[in-house]
């Protein structure tokens, strides 16, 4: 058992004191001016809830415990928009062969047809979710490989799974098959009826097939008539021709998405308009603005597959225009995707590692900003994660208290030794241990 550094008091009431909070992870009013995004704040909790954020030293009601915090950090729980429950931790059985994204296509496939069972399943799903839970985060989306063969066991599996971790870390999942599955004869019927009991959404991994125009049609139809939300893998390649985001885009404006009330798109990857020529790149922004996309960026996920040549040094790292489109006004996340799996080797789920990694690879600093919203506040905005991702009065106090007090503090050091507040109660943050899964492939 280990509760991080922080000692909190065994009382319905207590106040943080002297707190260091990202300013725009504050709900509501921002009791003192920001510094590089930064501001001072006591926050008082109370039965489970933040009751309070306000100026250090303001007046109290009495009774309370004191907790000085000395300028430590506190973020409200992370908010995981783009992962995959179901392929994480099967490295030891199937690695990649080279690290390439062919080469994670052909391995993933070939453990899924042989090893997916809903028990393989269910114990790589529960490592993670635990790993996961420990570091602070509060709700996740996971995508679900939807090969027809695998849809009768992750799906309700999922469901299962998600009624199991209720209370502790929110779930959704959204479909996952390439556009040349996706339309099949009778797949995305089939797969809507199962999404939608699951209570969870369509999507495809979208890339330049003759099938793609059509494809994506049909996928807008499906989603419109059986009012579910849609979250596609888009483009991830540095093929400077691949341009089916814009042909979302266009989708999207085409169907009237944003009256249909389904939520707000996510397209994750976006990896070859880093290679794409500036006026290309201006209209499919402009594009996505009036379309009202959500971007999802996975830097650690990039840096790991894209430009991958044997005895070649890596120069493009395919990471999207995050900067350039936040200027516009487009919602922009980070998210940690694959765990352990051949997509990529590495990876625990751990939400401050993606923004820390985010922050090295995307410049998410100086200024910083709000960028640290996109780990937290966008995602769970565009996901519907209600109350998730923001610190303000009345919502639940889950929060993560890490030792650092700036920029600089907070993101030099993996913060191993953070604080996990749940609901007011600091939870215990030891990580699951990688020999619980040897009984997978022993
Ligand atoms: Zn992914």
């Amino acid at each position: 058992m280990g509760f991080g550094f922080l000692a909190l008091p065994d009382a319905a009431g207590y106040v943080l004191e002297d707190a260091t909070v990202p300013a725009s992870l504050v709900a509501g009013h921002v009791p003192t001016q920001p510094r590089d995004g930064l501001v001072r704040a006591d926050i008082i909790v109370r039965d489970g809830r933040v009751a309070a954020v306000g100026a250090p030293g303001a007046p109290r009601p009495e009774g309370l415990a004191a907790v000085p915090l000395d300028g430590s950090m506190v973020f409200p729980c992370f908010v995981d928009a783009h992962t995959h429950l179901d392929k994480g931790h099967i490295w030891p059985r199937a690695s990649n062969p080279d690290g390439t994204f062919p080469g994670a296509l052909a391995a993933v496939g070939a453990d899924r047809e042989r090893n997916w069972s809903a028990d393989d399943v269910r114990a790589r799903m529960t490592f993670a979710l635990k790993a996961a839970h420990a570091y602070g985060t509060a709700a996740i989306r996971t995508h679900l490989d939807s090969i027809p063969a695998q849809i009768d066991i992750s799906w309700p599996l999922f469901a299962e799974i998600r009624e199991e971790w209720r209370g502790r870390i929110d779930l959704q999942a959204s479909s996952l098959c390439g556009i040349d599955i996706a339309v099949e004869p009778g797949y995305l019927d089939r797969m809507a009826a199962v999404a939608k009991a699951a209570g969870g959404g369509l999507g495809c991994v979208t890339y330049m097939s003759p099938n793609l125009p059509g494809g994506l049609d049909a996928i807008f139809r499906t989603a419109i008539d059986a009012g579910l939300p849609l979250d596609f893998h888009v483009d991830e390649t540095l093929d400077p021709t691949a341009d089916s985001l814009r042909q979302i885009a266009e989708a999207a404006i085409r169907h009237r998405w944003s009256a249909t009330g389904n939520g707000t798109i996510v397209v994750g990857h976006c990896c070859s308009l880093s290679m794409q020529a500036d006026d290309v790149v201006q209209t499919t922004l402009d594009r996505i603005a009036e379309a009202g996309l959500a971007v999802v960026s996975l830097p650690m996920c990039n840096m790991y597959l894209q430009d991958r040549q044997a005895g070649r040094t890596p120069r493009r790292r395919g990471v999207t225009l995050l900067h350039e489109m936040k200027a516009r006004g487009i919602a922009v996340m980070v998210a940690s995707d694959n765990t352990r799996d051949p997509f990529y080797a590495y990876g625990d789920l751990d939400m401050l590692e993606t923004y820390r990694e985010a922050t090295r690879i995307l410049h998410f600093d100086h200024p910083v900003g709000d960028w640290p919203r996109a780990a937290t506040a966008t995602p769970a905005e565009a996901c519907g994660f209600a109350g998730r991702g923001v610190i303000g009065a009345g919502l639940a106090a889950d929060l993560v208290v890490f030792r650092g007090r700036s920029w600089t503090e907070l993101l030099a050091r993996p913060q191993s030794d953070r604080t996990v507040i749940r609901g007011g109660r600091a939870i215990d943050t030891t990580l699951p241990d990688y020999r619980d899964l040897d009984r997978l492939w022993s």
